[in-house]
């Protein structure tokens, strides 16, 4: 299996040199040459299979022979050992055709585990194979930042260093990075903001001398092994309600667009899903394109869901690549438009029949604590307000003949102010993850400047 870029202009790669590449070198996102199709035998057959075992079915059809399959096995095994569920992503039902995908069991609480638990083990394999080793920067408003490090802690090949906000992520976040003592973990506190914090990131990676002196890697929501790891629970979750005889709905609380369009290449592959409902916060890009076809950007206002507190869902432009008949001169024209003047537009045909698929929606944070108390009344269900948002909409669109499965993208105790707030009960964490509010924290500080960020990761990397 071979990857191209959905702006044509980059070199077409193997699985492995997508992994350790992340962003193609024309601006434009890896997708697969053509995608794997499942029949409904080899889905019935699936049915038996665990969530680890399902995993390897999955990822083989990506990896292709780059990867033995036993590697892969042993790779999955060691990815979902950590999670605290036997089921990995159990289903939970709140009424009739209603269903929760709890996504949350993984070591850092958020369903990111999914995919960079895999990735982790993916990187390793591959570097220790070809020998190198490589240097992961990233920044991290949260989430992404505690997944990253769980996944590759103690990784022989890798040194990661993770950017954050000095002061601006919560206590929780903040310590689920920090009290990791493995060394070749290296957190570094910035003096400014997240979007600083991205921005040196990017200057890093723009810094051609320093990107090849440093090897540098990314595993940023654009990487592809992220998509095709969270492809495996729409599977999962589908199959154990019945499909592929049964045809069944997803509603996914929606930043990056990374989650929803795992499902939209399960159903490329195969899976009979009727629609995908998108749900947003008030940073509502998203729902506003559903709603009329042009995505256009706004300011981020900061909310009590901060996972998806983001104006650019930089995977969409997979769906555009696949909704335009993989016409990427058209993509690039639009992320072009879009770069430029903040927008563009899709053609009516091109609008009518995404709108079949997909319905969005979009909530303030008050009817998202709305929605929490609703759903711990009725259902002394305790969710987090990412996934509340998730329940919401579906609940608007769904149709009653289809099950509806809402994805849980976090647990309740990874936001206990919004929970509280909205509930009057105060998650707590799971005893497996409270340890880290009395560990020691382990950080460097930096100002927001790239100079000396770059020779800050030198000296570590020398000493
Ligand atoms: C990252 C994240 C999201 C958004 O997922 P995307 O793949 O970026 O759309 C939603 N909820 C939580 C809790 C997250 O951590």
């Amino acid at each position: 299996m071979n990857y191209v870029s959905t702006r044509g202009q980059a070199p077409t790669l193997s699985f492995n040199e997508a992994l350790t590449t992340g962003l193609a070198s024309d601006g434009g996102l890896y997708v697969p040459e053509q995608w794997p199709v499942v029949s409904a035998e080899q889905m019935l057959a699936w049915r038996s299979l665990d969530y680890v075992a399902l995993s390897v079915e999955v990822m083989a059809l990506f990896t292709g022979d780059t990867i033995s399959r036993e590697d892969l096995g042993a790779m999955a095994s060691r990815a979902y050992a950590d999670f605290a569920h036997p089921a990995k992503a159990p289903l939970v039902q709140l009424d009739h055709n209603q269903w929760i995908l709890e996504l949350f069991h993984g070591p850092t609480l958020a369903f990111k585990d999914f995919a960079l638990q895999f990735l982790g083990q993916l990187f390793d394999h591959v570097l220790l194979k070809s020998g190198e080793r490589r240097v992961i920067v990233g920044a991290t408003s949260g989430d992404t930042g505690s997944a990253a490090i769980e996944a590759v802690r103690g990784l022989s090949q890798v040194e990661l260093f993770m950017l954050h906000p000095a002061g601006r992520v919560s206590d929780v976040q903040r310590r689920q990075m920090t009290t990791v003592t493995d060394a070749n973990i290296h957190n570094i506190a910035v003096d400014g903001d997240f979007d600083d914090c991205q921005r040196l990131v990017k200057s890093m990676f723009n810094d051609a001398a320093f990107r090849d002196e440093m090897s540098l890697s990314a595993v940023n929501s654009i990487n592809w092994a992220r998509v095709a790891a969270q492809v495996v629970y729409y599977f999962h979750a589908a199959l154990s309600l019945g499909a592929p005889q049964r045809t069944v709905s997803f509603a996914v609380p929606s930043g990056n667009f990374g989650n929803v369009f795992a499902g939209v290449v399960a159903r490329e592959m195969g899976l009979p899903v009727e629609q995908f409902v998108v749900g947003s916060n008030t940073n509502d890009i998203l729902t506003r394109f559903f709603a009329s076809g042009t995505m256009a950007a706004n300011e981020v206002t900061p909310s009590i869901t901060p996972s998806m507190d983001i104006q650019v869902s930089s995977n969409f432009e997979r769906l555009l690549f696949e909704m335009t008949g993989r016409d990427a001169s058209t993509v690039r024209q639009w992320m072009e438009s879009f770069s430029a003047t903040g927008k563009f537009s899709v053609s009516a045909d091109q609008y009518a029949s995404l709108s079949t698929l997909f319905q969005a929606g979009s909530l303030t944070d008050e009817q998202t604590r709305a929605e929490m108390h609703r759903l711990y009344q009725q259902s002394a269900y305790l969710i987090d307000p990412h996934s509340a948002i998730g329940t919401s909409v579906a609940r608007d669109a769904r149709r009653p003949d289809t099950p509806m499965i809402v994805l849980a993208t976090a647990h309740p105790a990874k936001f206990p102010d919004a929970v509280n707030s909205a509930t009057g009960v105060h998650p707590e964490l799971p005893s497996r993850v409270s340890h880290i509010m009395a560990a020691e924290e382990h950080f460097g500080q930096a100002p927001a400047d790239l100079i000396f960020l770059q020779q800050h990761i030198r000296t570590v990397l020398s000493t």
